[in-house]
């Protein structure tokens, strides 16, 4: 597979450390908030990425962290502490925010068909992972101790910033809105891998540790999780591109001095979500969530379709105009799904060859979802039976998750359904035989009416009468 590495800023052939076997860490939510779909399309892009690598014949293994400590509102290490804003808004604990908003995030996950990673690791359980890996910093002489906090000191790395498509402006201290010096850094750059000097003064989490009762940096837990369930060598790195710098960087600055090694090859960034007033944020406009979109009437799954309608490595720009298309299109491609006959020949295997080597070549070059989709379209007008149809879809499905061939089912179900039965509707139906026996006609006209303003039916058959939901 052909897959672009911000680290090499080009497309470059996946391989893995080992053949066949892939490790692959995401960054997971910080949960003092619902997610805005703008986040979720980066899951929903990775979560593909995931599906097709196990399509692909990867012996996968993924995980995740939760942040529920520590990840503070700037993204240099000053600001206010994400959670403990949440908590003070909802007049809840930290932790009972944590816990709503992790499940919320799940719920949202689940209604775009993003799969968990086989491994969910909340921050705060990793507390004693933190502490060796800080220690060895320390012993090294990566890190020092100032002003109570413990620093990773990047003046003592080979290379820092590995991201070169940043703008060295923007990466400056102090440039940033909000953000003050730390007087206690020796360079701008270096940032806190443990606080004892909270700043804020009801702080609720904090642990001992050789330096002091307190709290890990942000940066260290990505770090820590990822070996901790993956190993020393990882082999695909994912995350929002928001979060390439500090963040990533900072990740693969203490991950490599830990271990003297590379440690991670492939960094998978997916690009912002937009909206017309520009990148989506939780603190700006509307604030768009898969609920919202829900109570609007669109299908969260539309929304899925509207991310693969697009290359992860675009700016996708979000406008209700847009989500109507997406929507419509989903609603025709279920159509035309639920217009194909499964019962139509039997599964055409090497019929299938070729579609499916067009579906894979799409993927195979840096995750192509729009040429994947493409090739939806293309089975549905391919010369093939409809049994090899609903096989190549299902087929496909595995890595693209539109559920269309289960939608299509249900809606083939509503709309033929003769023979369907429902109590309150076939007594109705013997009322109106009863009262045609009595050529009490008024009354079985009536009862008809009544059945039609409920959208039923009535349909007269050799077998007698049978209905459907029209
Ligand atoms: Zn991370």
């Amino acid at each position: 597979m052909q897959l672009y590495n911000s680290l090499t800023h080009q497309k470059e052939e996946f391989i893995t450390h080992e053949p066949n076997k892939c490790t692959m860490y995401t960054c997971g939510p910080t949960v003092y908030h619902f997610a805005h779909i703008g986040n979720l399309r980066t899951y929903i892009m990775e979560d593909v990425l995931d599906r097709f690598l196990r399509y692909s014949g990867y012996d996968l293994k993924r995980a995740m962290n939760i942040t529920d400590v520590g990840h503070l509102s700037s993204d240099a290490d000053t600001g206010e502490d994400k959670m403990l804003k949440g908590a003070k808004r909802e007049h809840k604990t930290v932790m009972e925010i944590a816990k709503f908003y992790t499940d919320a995030f799940f719920a949202d996950c689940e209604k775009l068909h993003i799969r968990r990673p086989d491994v969910i690791e909340p921050a705060t359980n990793c507390i004693p992972e933190y502490i060796s890996l800080i220690r060895t910093l320390l012993e090294k002489g990566y890190a020092y101790q100032a002003g109570g906090n413990v620093y990773f000191d990047t003046s003592k790395l080979k290379q820092y910033h590995v991201f070169h498509d940043f703008d060295e402006d923007d990466l400056r201290e102090g440039v940033r809105e909000g953000v003050e010096a730390d007087s206690n850094k020796r360079n701008r750059n270096d940032f806190v891998l443990w606080f004892t000097k909270s700043k804020f003064e009801d702080q609720a989490l904090k642990w001992d540790s050789p330096w002091g009762v307190g709290y890990p940096g942000w940066h260290i837990e990505c770090s820590a999780i990822s070996m901790k369930h993956l190993g020393e060598y990882l082999d695909l790195h994912c995350g929002g591109i928001d979060n390439a710098f500090p963040h990533h960087t900072n990740e693969i600055a203490q991950s490599e001095a830990y271990l003297g090694h590379q440690w991670c090859s492939h960094w998978f960034h997916v690009l912002h979500l937009n909206t017309s007033s520009g990148k989506m944020s939780k603190s700006k406009g509307e604030f768009l969530t898969v609920s919202l979109l829900e109570e609007k009437g669109y299908n969260p799954l539309a929304y899925r379709l509207f991310c693969l309608q697009s290359h992860y490595r675009r700016l996708l720009e979000f406008s209700w105009e847009n989500m109507d298309n997406a929507q419509q299109a989903y609603d025709k491609l279920v159509s035309r799904v639920a217009a194909i006959d499964p019962d139509d020949g039997a599964v055409e295997t090497e019929a299938m060859a070729p579609l499916q080597a067009q579906f894979k070549a799409a993927l195979d070059n840096d995750l192509s979802t729009s040429l994947a989709v493409t090739a939806v379209y293309d089975v549905l007008k391919a010369k093939v039976n409809g049994a090899t149809k609903i096989a190549l879809l299902n087929d496909f499905d595995q890595v693209l998750a539109l559920d269309l061939v289960n939608a299509a089912a249900k809606k083939r179900e509503e709309q033929a359904a003769p023979g369907e039965s429902d109590a309150a509707i076939d007594a109705l139906i013997e009322a109106r035989q009863a009262a045609r026996k009595a050529k009490n006609f008024a009354e079985a006209d009536r009862i008809r009416d009544e059945l039609k303003a409920q959208g039923i039916e009535l349909i007269d058959t050799p077998q007698g009468v049978q209905w459907r939901r029209v």
